[in-house]
């Protein structure tokens, strides 16, 4: 019975990963340890660079700004297209990482204001949310100095996680995969907790925008973007979607490139219901 005592339920996303003692998560980055889950990958970073705010990409939050981009490793999602399957596929022993702690990353985002016109942190590159805690820590020391937060996410968490980080949140680019959670079986995610994640970020009144990748064959249909866009409508139509462009990765090497025609044509489907929607990667 000892060893049943000592099983954790992560309470992070709806994948609920039930974790023996010392067991990692689907994810690769969250552990029980002492009957307890925390973020295995806290303050372990994988990448750092300082890139254009439109890259996350945001189009409406201090355009030409540049943001200070932190990553770590892991993810809850499988989508068989990931663009960062280096990091966000592998847990720690298979990949290389460098240790910051909140203060640090914050005091360097603050440095690189006057240098290099940083506007603040963005925890993107992996799933950040698979590791709340470390974003959490992070945007309060941001926020002490001044600084903005800004978080690039596949959404889908449970809605404490959402609520908790919420006020601590400028900008965000959520992934809304698809338009079904027939999509999200495919890459193993939950739409409707995405949906209420864009929700929630919206009503605390964080900037938000979306972005949908067109992967052919998959959500390329005419009434796929239609229901994303009636969607992201429904929530506010000034939100603004950014309709992007698959390129062949991880494990769709075999397939070709979204046609830009079709990104284009598709765009033009949900200008019907939205102000701002951009192209991307075309
Ligand atoms: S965050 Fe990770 S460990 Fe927690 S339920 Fe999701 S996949 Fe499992």
């Amino acid at each position: 019975m000892g060893s049943m005592e000592s099983v954790a339920v992560c309470e992070t996303c709806p994948r609920h990963c039930r974790l023996a003692e010392g067991a990692l998560g689907y994810c690769h980055a969250r552990r029980n340890v002492n009957g307890r889950v925390v973020a295995a990958n806290y303050g372990k970073i994988t990448s750092l660079a300082l890139d254009p705010i439109e890259k996350k990409p945001i189009a409406f939050f201090h355009p030409g700004a540049n943001v200070l981009s932190v990553g770590s490793f892991g993810c809850n999602l499988r989508c068989p297209f990931c663009q960062n399957d280096s990091i966000s596929q592998v847990g720690e022993g298979e990949v290389s990482f460098q240790k910051a702690t909140p203060s640090e990353l914050a005091s360097l985002a603050l440095r690189l204001k006057d240098e290099r016109g940083n506007i603040g942190l963005a925890y993107t590159y992996n799933e950040p949310l698979v590791g709340w805690e470390f974003v959490r820590d992070c945007a309060k020391e941001v926020h002490d100095r001044g600084m903005l937060n800004i978080l690039v996410s596949n959404g889908c968490v449970e809605s404490d996680v959402v609520k908790e980080l919420a006020p601590l949140l400028d900008a965000a680019n959520i992934d809304l995969k698809g338009p079904s959670q027939k999509y999200y079986d495919w890459v193993g995610g939950d739409f409707d907790a995405v949906c209420s994640t864009i929700t929630t970020l919206n009503q605390a009144g964080c900037h938000v925008e979306v972005t949908v990748l067109i992967v052919p064959g998959r959500n390329d249909e005419e009434g796929d973007v239609d229901a994303i866009a009636a969607f992201v409508a429904s929530v506010s139509p000034d939100i603004p979607l950014h309709v992007t462009r698959f390129f062949p990765r991880f494990r769709m090497t075999d397939a070709s490139p979204t046609p830009v025609s079709t990104v284009r044509r598709l765009a033009e489907v949900a200008r019907r219901r939205l102000v701002h929607v951009l192209t991307g990667n075309c």
